[in-house]
């Protein structure tokens, strides 16, 4: 099918350094896929129904399915729990949280799903950590720390070998993101991070805006949803310089 691959743009469109790395790596692992079984896609950028948009690392097309593989680029060693909402990173610089990639990429799957009408039978999640960390508890076998093995990369997709995707339905799908997908322009990658930002401010169990409260005792701030008591999410309170500080780690990037 290669002819039809071809016209598909392969956006590799990167805005820092730290993205930059991560890819490479990834780009070399996918290099060594059979082209004549799996397609890649990159930097998929893809417009959501509010009006925002997602962006998928990699989209892997086979016959054997669809791999959907979010990547991270952390250092250190990670901890984490499949239904848990916040991960953490421990490096010897300190603690961080972040948002529970495996529910990161499962919307980026319903979003997929929803663009070409499939059922999520035919998708297969993959989080893959790029940088030099350990993941220290136990978590599904598609979470993967490839800069420790990168066998296990292929191990997994050689672990799904069942045959659901005829050349047609390929041709389709393939079509249906070509005519979806937005240019990966700096335009537009500015637009979804600005987008992204807009999401973090925002309630993360119920997407209400979120309001500045005081712990009466200790007079530490936080934030709270604008609906409590009936919803009883909270976000860290960061104040600007932290922000800032935040955003050089390029935190933000990795969220969405
Ligand atoms: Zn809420």
């Amino acid at each position: 099918m290669p002819d039809l691959l071809l016209s598909l743009d392969d956006g590799f469109l990167l805005n820092n350094i730290k993205g930059d790395i991560g890819e490479i790596t990834v780009h070399h692992l996918l290099s060594y896929l059979n082209k004549d079984c799996y397609f890649c896609i990159n930097n998929l950028l893809l417009p959501l129904k509010n009006g925002g948009t997602t962006q998928i690392d990699h989209v892997i097309l086979s016959p054997y399915g669809i791999f959907v593989i979010e990547t991270k680029n952390y250092q250190g060693f990670i901890f984490g729990g499949e239904h848990a909402n916040q991960w953490t990173q421990k490096t010897y610089r300190g603690t961080y949280q972040f948002y529970n990639p495996i529910k990161q990429n499962n919307h980026h799957i319903r979003t997929l799903a929803n663009l070409l009408s499939l059922e999520l039978r035919y998708f297969h999640s993959m989080i893959l950590f790029i940088g030099e960390c350990e993941i220290k508890t136990t978590l599904p076998n598609y979470v993967i720390d490839c800069c420790l093995n990168t066998d296990k990369f292929f191990e997994y997709i050689d672990s799904k070998k069942e045959f659901m995707i005829n050349q047609e339905l390929f041709k389709k799908i393939l079509q249906t993101i070509s005519n979806h997908r937005i240019k990966n322009t700096t335009e537009n990658q500015n637009k979804h991070q600005e987008y992204v930002k807009h999401l973090q401010n925002l309630c993360p169990k119920c997407q209400s805006t979120m309001v500045k409260r005081i712990v009466k005792n200790t007079g530490k701030k936080f934030l709270g949803c604008s609906r409590f008591p009936y919803c009883r999410g909270t976000r860290q309170f960061i104040d600007k310089e932290t922000q800032n500080q935040q955003e050089l780690s390029n935190l933000i990037k990795y969220l969405l």
